[in-house]
């Protein structure tokens, strides 16, 4: 799961208020440049900077930008709030004067998770389960390789989880619960405004039950009159647990909805739940660009949309290894061609409804080692069940021999970035390699080498979900072996092996790594080739001599950290994909924008508030 970049802080206290924090402060001393790290109440992933100078408390806010990185208002971005700090421990740069010390939590003071933070990892579980049907590993994968889009889209509907909110009853019902039992001031509940689509606000003070509009602006963000802006519903109602803000008092009880905390509401953007699997495709395929789902309003596909076949789920039902040639109806349509073959687009009628599929053909002038080949790489498949691997649904031996698989329609991750340059952001590309990894870490994992590692074998679902194809070349290893040795070289893809293949004919998933790498530098490179117009032997006479190929233009430099660690010469002290797969998540999660609704988050810098940066006596 992502996890907050400033947890380990020793000085980092979580989701306290401005007082708490004072009260730190105060305890600690109080000498000049004295600070410590909070979570910040509006802008989702931002923090709070408090610092102590000639006994004043100054309380500075930090925003995640949209790139990810963290920048005071105004100030010089960093790429992690430990990086911020240690700037402005040495150059004050604004700030009333540099950070000088610490104020480090004590053993008993826990960092005070926010409310969502608790929320959060049920929540995301709750979500997948009910919006694409999905369990056990599917649904572990799933959250692992979308957790940032997840968590941006339930954060937004979080407050329908809170005891406080108590959906759609007109203002006379709310008045009816707030005076039900004590009537302590600030006891409140959030409802739906009839209508209108907006929220509202009904509290208690003074034994009388007074009425609060929420305003929404055109980014989408929620305030009190005039008051501060946040991102959720649910980080107002916690802002004004601690700020009246305008109100005649704080929130304090919550009037609790008895239903909210029995059963959970359904989740907003939830569709019906469909049954296992799939259901009966509609024959429109999935497009690129637009999914065949009435995908939650307004958000980027995510690799579980889909209406047709879900690629998603393990299709373990209609897994066969012998299909009937009166199942298959073949298209004329090519998806590509190659020595064996050629691969054919396709459907495959089962008991449970009709699924678009890719069919390898085999020539049927084939000789038996051909044969043998395709076999050999039937049998691989079938022991593989990854959502991020094509899936093999079965080989029929008719007419020709035929393998059966899921459908990628979007094609070679190569061949689509290199047509689609001005649509995939680096974002979208993080997302895809992230993906790649997690398949390559099933293979580790499984002792599978697939030895052909490269954006041409990435194969695309849609723009947001990748798939690894073509086993031609991949092999099991023994239980005791950790690489495959091939006793003569063949036609080899020598450009994206590592040097022991090259010279030893020794296959690992380290050596795997060191494609990774490449497809990687393809993939950065939005589909260009690797290593210009270099030959083999000259690739070769490079690597040795130390050389790498440069960074991609659009590639952010931690990719191409990663890139490099791939291509260590020595496969001892390369990282495997256990390692590759973390960096890449690391990676993934800290760009994704964390859960900002989209559109709002251009507006949040300017829209945060000027005065919480001023010195507060
Ligand atoms: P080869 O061993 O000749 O490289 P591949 O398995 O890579 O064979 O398939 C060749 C081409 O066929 C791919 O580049 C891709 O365009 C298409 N293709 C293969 N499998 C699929 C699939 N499951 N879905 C869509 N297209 C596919
Ligand atoms: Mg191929």
């Amino acid at each position: 799961m992502s996890i907050d970049p400033a947890a380990d802080l020793p000085f980092y206290y979580g989701s306290i208020s401005r007082s708490d924090a004072e009260q730190h402060l105060k305890l600690a001393g109080m000498a000049d440049g004295i600070f410590l790290l909070r979570q910040c109440l509006r802008s989702l992933g931002g923090y709070v900077l408090s610092l102590v100078w000639n006994l004043e408390f100054h309380h500075y806010p930090i925003e995640k930008q949209l790139n990810g990185t963290y920048c005071l208002t105004g100030g010089k971005p960093h790429c992690g709030p430990a990086e911020l700090c240690e700037f402005y421990s040495k150059d004050s740069d604004g700030l009333v004067c540099t950070l000088r010390k610490p104020c480090l939590r004590s053993p008993d003071t826990p960092v005070r998770p926010g409310v969502f933070d608790s929320l959060r990892e049920n929540m995301l579980r709750e979500y997948v389960k009910q919006t694409w049907n999905l369990e056990g590993e599917a649904m572990e994968q799933a959250i692992i390789s979308q957790a940032p889009q997840l968590e941006k889209l339930i954060a937004t509907t979080a407050h329908e989880k809170m005891p406080w909110y108590h959906a759609k009853i007109t203002r006379q019902e709310g008045e009816r619960r707030l005076y039900s039992g004590a009537q302590p001031d600030g006891k409140f509940l959030i409802r739906d405004r009839e209508e209108t689509g907006t929220y509202a606000l009904s509290m208690m003070y003074g034994k009388t039950v007074y009425h609060y509009q929420i305003l929404q602006d055109k980014s989408g963000k929620y305030s009190m009159p005039e008051g501060t802006k946040f991102d959720t519903i649910w980080q107002l109602v916690e802002y004004l647990k601690m700020k009246s803000d305008g109100l005649l008092t704080n929130l304090r009880e919550a009037c609790v909805n008895g239903k909210a905390t029995e059963n959970t509401p359904s989740l907003p953007g939830t569709r019906g739940k469909r049954q296992n699997g799939y259901t009966p495709p509609p024959r429109a395929v999935a497009a690129v660009s637009m999914p065949a789902v009435a995908v939650a309003e307004h958000r980027d596909v995510l690799p579980m949309d889909t209406d047709v076949f879900n690629p998603y789920h393990n299709p373990n039902e209609v897994r066969k290894f012998n299909i009937q040639r009166t199942q298959l109806l073949i298209d004329e349509v090519e998806l590509g061609s190659g020595n064996f073959g050629c691969v054919k687009k396709g459907v495959l009628k089962t008991d449970s409804g009709q699924i678009d599929v890719a069919i390898k053909v085999l020539k049927s002038d084939n000789e038996k080692l051909v044969k043998e080949e395709m076999m050999r790489e039937a049998e691989i498949m079938h022991q593989l069940s990854n959502p991020f691997i094509v899936r093999m649904l079965g080989l029929c031996n008719a007419e020709n021999l035929m393998l059966v698989m899921e459908m990628a329609s979007a094609g070679p991750l190569n061949k689509f970035l290199s047509s689609n340059k001005d649509t995939v952001s680096v974002e979208n590309i993080v997302n895809l390699m992230h993906q790649v990894s997690m398949g390559m870490k099933y293979l580790e994992e499984k002792n599978f080498v697939h030895r052909d590692l490269a954006a041409r074998n990435v194969l695309l679902v849609n723009q947001q979900f990748a798939k690894i194809s073509d086993f031609g070349l991949s092999k099991a290893l023994g239980a005791d072996d950790n690489y495959y040795k091939a006793r003569t070289a063949g036609k080899w893809p020598l450009k994206w092996y590592a040097p022991e293949c090259i010279n030893f004919h020794k296959f690992s998933s380290k050596s795997d790594v060191w494609s990774f790498g490449i497809t990687m530098w393809e993939a950065f490179s939005y589909g260009g080739k690797p290593y210009k117009k270099m030959k083999g032997p000259d690739v070769m006479r490079f690597i040795d001599s130390g050389s790498r190929m440069d960074c991609p233009t659009a590639c952010p430099e931690r990719m191409y950290a990663v890139m490099k660690e791939c291509w260590t010469y020595k496969h001892e002290e390369r990282p495997d994909f256990k390692k590759v797969e973390e960096s890449m998540r690391s990676y993934h999660y800290s760009i994704s924008n964390k859960a900002k609704p989209e559109g709002a988050a251009a507006a949040a810098a300017a829209a945060a508030d000027p005065a919480a940066a001023e010195p507060s006596k």
